[in-house]
């Protein structure tokens, strides 16, 4: 069930938010194709994306950091439709998953619709996790300043509760220099 408060500042510019991650496989490269992916969904523009940040695992700390990135979509699907090619673009990049909040290949997660809130056994929108992780407020403030989540809270104001966790902006060349390291 979708519902709106439609009440948000800048929540109608928010199109439909998509978190990636990666720490297997060149993360950097994995991140990129996802995002060209994401623009060759059906009826789905791409409308833009952040640049590449660095983060340092939420769970076990015995694996590599993460590369992340968030997207804006324009999409005419329904969410659990885009969840559904989520899924498969996850499968075809050969998602590894060992454990929980553990190292994967590439992870998708719709972290906003628009201003609606979405609850259904296998989709809940707002991400229930989004607002406790810098490294998806950072990126997704880039994009759109005045974020704010359905229920008028501002995701500036998560922001400042998480910014002690450890993230890093990517330059392109900061990008390539760590694509090449895991060739
Ligand atoms: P994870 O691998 O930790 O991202 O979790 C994947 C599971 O979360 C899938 O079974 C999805 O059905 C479920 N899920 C619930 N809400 C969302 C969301 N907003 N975006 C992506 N997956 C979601």
């Amino acid at each position: 069930m979708a519902t709106g408060a439609g009440a948000g500042v800048g929540a109608a510019d928010m199109a439909v938010a998509i978190g990636l991650g990666s720490n297997l496989a060149d993360p950097v490269h994995q991140v990129r194709h996802a995002l060209g992916d994401l623009g060759d969904l059906p009826d789905t523009c791409l409308i833009r994306h952040s640049a590449l940040y660095q983060s340092s695992p939420v769970g076990p700390q015995d694996q590599p950091d993460f590369i992340n990135a968030v997207a804006l979509l324009d999409t005419r699907l329904a969410p659990p439709s885009l969840l559904d090619l989520l899924q498969s673009l996850e499968q075809a990049a050969g998602r590894v998953r060992r454990r929980h909040w553990g190292e994967r290949t590439l992870d998708l997660d719709i972290l906003l619709w628009h201003d609606q809130c979405i609850d259904l056994p296998r989709l809940q929108v707002p991400h229930p996790q989004m607002c406790r992780r810098a490294f998806v407020l950072r990126p997704l403030l880039d994009l759109i300043p005045a974020a704010t989540l359905p229920d008028g809270t501002r995701l500036q104001d998560h922001w400042m509760a998480v910014t002690d966790q450890p993230l890093r902006r990517l330059s392109c060349l900061k990008e390539d220099q760590l694509a090449q390291r895991t060739h």
